[in-house]
């Protein structure tokens, strides 16, 4: 089973920040933002192009992400919402993830 399936599952510890039937929020064990998180569907899909076959899930994932900036009010500081998908462009968690950074400047384009 995969590293993200079993934070799903409980089975490895995270700090999350949210939470619905569908999609999990938590903090970035190795942070490269003020705010670094990740938010997943709970079911296991490897990236983005699989995910968007899922009927529903992109847009349950981006809702959450909404609901927690509204939370946090986030837009203040502007938030960068980005997906890896391949080993080339940084995938190393094979499981689709969105990171949500916030609480610097970040620079364009990524390297
Ligand atoms: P990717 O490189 O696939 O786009 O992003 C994977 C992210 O998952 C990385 O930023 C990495 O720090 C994070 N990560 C990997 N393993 C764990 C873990 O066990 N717990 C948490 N919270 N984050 C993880
Ligand atoms: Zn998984």
């Amino acid at each position: 089973m995969c590293i993200f399936c079993r934070i799903v599952k409980g089975e490895i510890p995270a700090e999350k920040v949210y939470e619905d039937d569908q999609i999990l929020g938590f903090k970035d064990v190795n942070p490269v933002a003020p705010l670094h998180l990740l938010f997943i569907p709970k079911k296991h899909v490897v990236n983005v192009f699989d995910a968007s076959e899922e009927p529903g899930l992109m847009e349950s994932l981006f809702s959450a992400i909404r609901k927690y900036r509204d939370q946090e009010e986030l837009e203040v500081e502007g938030v960068r919402v980005v997906t890896n998908a391949g080993e080339s462009a940084g995938q190393s968690v094979f499981h689709f993830h969105v990171h949500v950074l916030s609480g610097r400047r970040l620079h364009w384009p990524p390297g």
